[in-house]
């Protein structure tokens, strides 16, 4: 249902159907085809609503065009709309209400040269004469087109969507709408702002170095570990080697002791053999040779006798034994 019809000879003067006058007496037209309309605020069975007038079928896009309308002259009146949040990699910014000191509608701008229409320009004056243009884009059927962001963007132009094609299907009024486009805070967009992209570009930045930073000193970490660990293996290295060769020396040490009490044992017995007294020959002193030769050739020892080689040389043992006493 139509429910609210553009005043006739206005551009944009929106009248609800609760304050015109009944019939064709309302003075309105179609928001979108411009056709007259009627006002049926009078009826019973169905709520109060306008209708093309005879000989005119309905466009079918008063609703959206209104809806449209209506947002833009709430603005253009109030100067105040809620911002969306701001949701860069690396800065973030919510929600916030801000307030022009002046808007526009559909002024035609040009931009990357080309001429665009934007909805809305709500403009804010600063202290050094400097002026700020907010594009604000209604969106009830139709989104910013490719081009047009395309534009906005390569030229910075600070721009917003603001998505009410919910609310199409509501019976919105003034104050709906008011209410969404003050208070609410989704359904909003940044085409572009390159206040907040100039914040997110600088902590991006910022952010890289950090890493940066990070990493370099995690490399330095990372390198002073390692030649501490080398230092550490080097160090065990050297104490492997050193145990090494201490074994190997220990080793050698132990075979050479070995030798050395296998070569005393060697020494031991031969000294032992060498100084073993055993029957030798016996070295007879001169003085005592007549006897010797007595005691040898004794009378009893006949040298056919077959002992007599044996009984000999007892003698001579009895004669050295004598002798070594
Ligand atoms: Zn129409």
């Amino acid at each position: 249902m139509l429910t609210y019809g553009l005043k006739r000879g206005t551009e944009n003067e929106l009248l609800h159907i609760g304050s015109v006058h009944n019939g064709l007496g309302c003075g309105c037209v179609c928001p979108h085809c411009k056709h007259k309309l009627i006002a049926r605020n009078k009826g019973t069975k169905r709520i109060p609503h306008f209708a093309h007038a005879r000989g005119a079928e309905d466009c079918g896009k008063g609703r959206m065009t209104a809806l449209h309308m209506l947002a833009q002259q709430i603005i253009e009146s109030g100067k105040k709309v809620m911002l969306p949040d701001y949701k860069g990699d690396y800065y973030q910014k919510t929600t916030e209400l801000i307030e022009f000191d002046e808007v526009t509608l559909e002024k035609s701008t040009k931009l990357d040269d080309k001429l665009y229409r934007p909805d809305c320009v709500g403009i804010k004056y600063d202290d050094n004469n400097g002026e700020h243009r907010l594009w604000i884009e209604i969106l009830v059927t139709h989104e910013v087109d490719a081009n047009k962001t395309d534009s906005i963007r390569k030229k910075k132009q600070p721009c917003i969507e603001i998505d009410l094609s919910g609310m199409l299907g509501t019976e919105y009024t003034k104050e709906s709408v008011t209410q969404r486009l003050v208070e609410g805070k989704e359904d909003r967009v940044w085409i572009c702002c390159p206040y907040y992209d100039k914040k997110n570009e600088e902590n991006k930045l910022k952010a890289l170095q950090e890493e940066e930073e990070n990493r370099r000193e995690a490399e330095e970490l990372m390198k002073k570990l390692m030649e501490e660990e080398n230092t550490k293996l080097d160090e065990e290295y050297r104490k492997r080697i050193e145990a090494l060769s201490k074994l190997k020396e220990s080793g050698s040490q132990h075979q050479s002791e070995t030798l050395n009490r296998q070569n005393n044992i060697a020494t031991t017995s031969t000294y032992r053999d060498k100084h073993e007294p055993q029957f030798r020959p016996p070295v007879i002193p001169m003085e005592k040779m007549d006897g010797i030769i007595q005691a040898v050739h004794g009378k009893s020892i006949n040298p056919a006798n077959e002992n007599y080689s044996a009984e000999l040389a007892e003698r001579f043992k009895k004669l050295w034994e004598m002798n070594q006493k």
